[in-house]
């Protein structure tokens, strides 16, 4: 309050507009951030005449202000960590560069790589969601195969030999679809089953139709996923908080998921055993 009152002062001393935020109690007793502004009226011998003010509560824009600067950090952290391995890599291969029969060449250009991947893949998250907030989401949709597609993702996928990844289902179902997104969201998928439930060695991906839509299904047996969580899988930057493990993700994979299978006017959603595994599925009317 003193503050408060010091900087009103200065402000009539100066001639100055006002501008503060301050925090006022509200009936329930919570803080809430507000804005007070004020600006004053001169005559034409530049006495002060008068102040028009306003009191704007701006709670909700700090609060978004707050996440988005804790977002900036955790993504800068995530993409922090994938070049710094990459720039120590680099710099092995300098001190290599002379003796190109070094076996430990081909190691560390994989390794590189697999950072330079997941940069690529962070960065694609960031443009995705931007675009998804403009607006700009737009379908290209055509008749796809989804076996052919599914088939498709399993082949793009870089994974370890020591994963299997079953199909099962109807190889004659087609849907309008756009096959990109839809490959997008089958990919996110089967990286997360293998991200999040690396012990689980098969991976089963079921292609279902119903007289009125087409589902695809991803199972994994990896730990699952508290019944409590599961309602905000979907939600932005949101990831299940798990501090044995640490992977790198910004919470948006299904975020994005889940926007692409709006547009398409459809079903997304997940089911979990925990300590049994999860189903990640999506389904699109046809
Ligand atoms: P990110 O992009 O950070 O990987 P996602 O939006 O893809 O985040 O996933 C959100 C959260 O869902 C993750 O933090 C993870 O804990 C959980 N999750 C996703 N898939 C699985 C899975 N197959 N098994 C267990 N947890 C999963």
């Amino acid at each position: 309050m003193k503050q408060l009152m010091l900087h009103w002062k200065q402000s009539v001393i100066g001639r100055e507009p006002f501008e503060k935020r301050i925090r006022l109690v509200d009936n329930k007793g919570v803080y809430k951030w507000h804005m007070l502004k004020a600006v004053l009226f001169l005559d034409q011998e530049g006495q002060l005449t008068n102040w028009f003010g306003s009191c704007t509560n701006i709670d909700d824009y700090v609060q978004d202000m707050k996440r988005k600067d804790e977002f900036i950090n955790i993504a800068s952290h995530e993409l922090k960590t994938p070049i710094t391995s990459l720039k120590a890599l680099l710099q092995l291969l300098e001190r290599m560069k002379g003796d190109l029969s070094n076996k430990m060449i081909p190691g560390l250009i994989e390794k590189a790589n697999r950072n330079v991947n997941k940069v690529n893949d962070l960065v694609a998250d960031l443009l995705n969601v931007s675009a998804m907030n403009d607006g700009q989401l737009q379908l290209n949709k055509t008749a796809i195969n989804l076996a052919e597609l599914i088939g498709d993702c399993v082949h793009h996928i870089r994974i370890d030999q020591q994963y299997e990844i079953i199909t099962e289902g109807d190889t004659n179902i087609m849907v309008m679809a756009d096959a990109g997104r839809i490959e997008q969201v089958i990919t996110n998928f089967i990286t997360n089953a293998i991200k999040y439930a690396p012990d689980s060695k098969k991976i089963m991906v079921v292609l279902s139709q119903t007289i009125d839509d087409v589902k695809v299904a991803v199972t994994d047996k990896g730990p699952g996923i508290l019944p409590e969580k599961i309602p905000h899988l979907f939600d932005r930057y949101y990831q299940v908080n798990d501090k044995s493990n640490h992977y790198s993700g910004l919470g948006l994979g299904l975020y994005i998921c889940a926007e692409i299978i709006k547009k398409h006017n459809g079903k997304i959603g997940a089911i979990s055993d925990p300590g049994n595994g999860s189903t990640f599925w999506f389904s699109i009317p046809i």
